[in-house]
């Protein structure tokens, strides 16, 4: 290894930059229209709006929100609304592409959304939540319907606030509406094992690729930053199979014993926000260590960006499967794929959630609720043949995962382009 190859590269760039890229990489492998790629880099539209919200004091006070659509050539646009104090429309952008790629992999019928709001929800009190929630379901109300655009949660938001949020369209248009959002309690039209989805399906995934590399799971140790809704089910499921989940995170730091946590024991972030770095383990450790632990599988399930030019070199797991959105930045990733280490991509990993809010959705429409079987033995058949998708990719072609995963994903999105045709 040469010094400048020892040396961290920092960067910055945004979701936006990184989709594309990604794009890019994925349309030098296929015979696509150049037309087509030149349009997926862009979105149709981003919606920005005011959110004014009454405060808990009298006061009031201005917020914005996002609505991005990137792509509907398969079906509505589909995607997470998200409340953070770094929601840009950038972000939104980059995170409403991702969505077109997930989908067409999961080959749902549907294209791609994003939005959010530029707020942090700690800072929110429940009522002041739920009046910023309504109002900008009211504000996006143009641009979003069941057969248009649906959103569904993200980080900051969760199955209470799509009850707002469904609840404030469906008083404006005059009749219940549950299919404009997903991710619902079940009681209000949600599905159940919507929640722990997102989590479930990187378990699946992550068991699928074990056994492509014939790992025993038995002999694996995982490693999980975030136990939030994504990071704890992912945790719980590999613990269930047999793995040793030796190391989980919340933002305040990571509990770590090599002889494998009892994950049932370890209270989710959601749950209980705090517990996870307070629970008595053998070790504590800083997220930063986490992610540089000797494991055989590393789960970022956190925020995006965590994998990065100045530590990709330092991380010393096999495999890594993403559980949170873009976790890993354009340079990690090659760095990663020169070192050899396996990244299976969110777009693919972290798929069930949206795949249960299609489920939802189908519910929703038909006014036909499914059993939490059901859910769970449809998600398993959908992980399954899009992981034998992908597989087929990887197989073929000389690429890494992300590739291979986003080469299905843009072979589909392309051939509907070029079936349905430009027009005006
Ligand atoms: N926000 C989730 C994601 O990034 C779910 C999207 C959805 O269910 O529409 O996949």
């Amino acid at each position: 290894m040469t010094v400048a190859d020892q040396q961290s590269e920092p960067e910055s760039e945004s979701a936006v930059e990184t989709a594309r890229r990604q794009l890019e990489r994925a349309a030098a492998h296929l015979d696509v229209d150049e037309g087509i790629v030149e349009r997926l880099r862009y979105p149709t539209s981003v919606h920005r709006v005011t959110v004014p919200l009454e405060r808990d004091d009298g006061s009031r006070e201005m917020f914005t929100g996002y609505r991005a659509h990137h792509d509907s050539v398969r079906g509505p646009y589909k995607g997470g609304l998200r409340y953070h104090p770094e929601v840009s429309e950038d972000e939104c952008v980059g995170l409403s592409m991702w969505m077109t790629w997930k989908c067409a992999v999961m080959d749902l019928p549907f294209g791609g959304g994003k939005g959010g709001v530029v707020v942090n929800p700690k800072e929110l009190s429940a009522e002041e939540k739920e009046r910023l929630t309504r109002r900008f379901a009211e504000e996006l109300r143009p641009v979003i319907g069941p057969m248009k655009d649906i959103p569904a949660p993200d980080m900051g938001t969760d199955p209470q606030t799509m009850a707002w949020f469904m609840d404030a369209y469906s008083m404006q248009e005059g009749e219940t509406t549950p299919g404009v959002v997903t991710g619902k309690p079940p009681v209000v039209g949600g599905s159940y094992g919507r929640e722990e989805a997102p989590g479930r399906s990187v378990g699946i995934i992550t068991r699928e690729a074990m056994e492509y590399y014939d790992w025993d799971v038995e002999e694996t140790t995982v490693a999980v930053q975030g136990f939030g809704s994504v990071g704890a089910n992912a945790a719980r499921y590999l613990d269930d199979l047999g793995a040793s989940v030796v190391a989980v995170s919340d933002v305040d730091g990571a509990v770590y014993d090599p002889n494998g946590l009892d994950t049932s024991d370890v209270e989710d972030h959601d749950e209980r926000p705090g517990m996870v770095s307070g629970y008595d383990a053998p070790e504590t450790l800083t997220n930063e260590e986490l992610l540089e632990l000797d494991v055989d599988v590393l789960i970022p399930a956190a925020i995006g960006n965590v994998l990065t030019g100045e530590n990709a070199r330092d991380v010393d797991a096999d495999m890594i499967v993403e559980g949170a959105n873009g976790p890993t930045t354009t340079t990690a990733d090659r760095i990663f794929a020169e070192r050899g280490v396996h990244v299976i991509p969110d777009i693919i990993a972290n798929a069930g959630g949206v795949t249960v809010s299609y489920f939802e959705w189908l519910q929703d429409i038909n006014r036909r609720k499914w059993s939490l079987e059901r859910v769970n033995e449809e998600l398993e058949t959908e992980m399954c043949q899009a992981w034998a998708d992908v597989r087929g990719e990887y197989d073929a072609r000389d690429v890494t995962w992300r590739d291979a995963t986003y080469i299905v994903g843009l072979e589909r999105v392309a051939a509907a382009h070029e079936a349905r045709g430009l027009w005006p």
